[in-house]
């Protein structure tokens, strides 16, 4: 993580890279290429697609965040609690097995959570949580309902602002409107997020699944964003991981620590 020289104006880019399929090896490759930070959220098990073996997770792990993402890829609002539960504590047991280190960071699976799931995700002792909500870069009032920026997908403009609505993402339509300008494509999205934060401080999100990337013949596109990240200097590079505990030094480590004064100082003012 490199330092702003003005820390009341700090801009951050972080990437998710969720589900683990073997084809996110190859993004993988494309972030070390570029020197940037990304969490890979990896399930267990994923009825939909393939999952990279233990091995290849654990040598991913060197270089990038590996969180939890359940253990069987299932949505969690549609689950006993008993269920909610085991698949979120369980699933961390796996990976942190797996991995034979902690993990930090959680990922809802299909973006589908509500307030049981968050308390479960915290009980389990996750420091933070991932959600889909869209059109988003400043640093959430709930660090178990973190949004993202930008999906590496193509969206239309009704469904934008339909999904965002069914998600009470209130915040995000403004964005969409406001700072993303309609933008459709997700390079042109995703850029319009990155001056932003250049510009305001906050966080430029993006968070894509590797299979979609191949399915639509996308590697070039992703690794010309990859490429005008690593060109904008100024950005700060972080995991989500690192974002999750930052938030937690401002709000919940008494502010007379020095660990509290550092993360204060780090974290930039909400911006309208
Ligand atoms: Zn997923």
């Amino acid at each position: 993580m490199r330092a702003s020289s003005d820390p009341n104006n700090q801009a951050f880019v972080t990437i998710s890279v969720d589900d683990g399929h073997p084809a996110d090896l190859r993004v993988a490759e494309l972030l070390a290429k570029y020197n940037l930070a990304a969490t890979f959220y990896i399930p267990a098990h994923n009825p939909e697609n393939p999952v990279m073996s233990a091995t290849q997770m654990r040598e991913l792990s060197q270089r990038f965040e590996v969180g939890g993402h359940t253990l069987n890829h299932l949505p969690l609002s549609s689950l006993p609690t008993d269920e909610v539960w085991r698949e979120i504590s369980e699933g961390k047991d796996w990976l942190e097995n797996s991995l034979g280190k902690p993990a930090r960071s959680f990922c809802y699976p299909m973006g589908k959570y509500g307030s049981r799931a968050a308390a479960l995700v915290k009980k389990a002792g996750f420091v933070g949580a991932r959600t889909c909500q869209l059109n988003l870069h400043d640093f959430p009032d709930d660090p178990f309902a973190w949004g993202v920026s930008t999906q590496a997908h193509n969206h239309g403009r009704a469904v934008q602002i339909r999904h965002a609505l069914l998600e009470r993402n209130f915040q995000g339509v403004l964005n969409f409107l406001g700072v993303y300008r309609f933008a459709t494509d997700w390079d042109a999205h995703f850029r319009r997020a990155l001056d932003r934060v250049q510009t305001h401080g906050g966080i430029a999100h993006l968070y894509l699944h590797s299979w979609e990337i191949d399915q639509f013949d996308e590697w070039h596109k992703l690794e010309s964003v990859l490429r005008s990240i690593s060109q904008r200097e100024s950005l700060i590079r972080v995991t989500n991981g690192e974002l999750f505990a930052m938030w937690g030094a401002r709000n919940r480590v008494p502010a007379v620590t020095e660990a509290g004064k550092q993360a204060k100082l780090l974290i930039p003012k909400k911006h309208e």
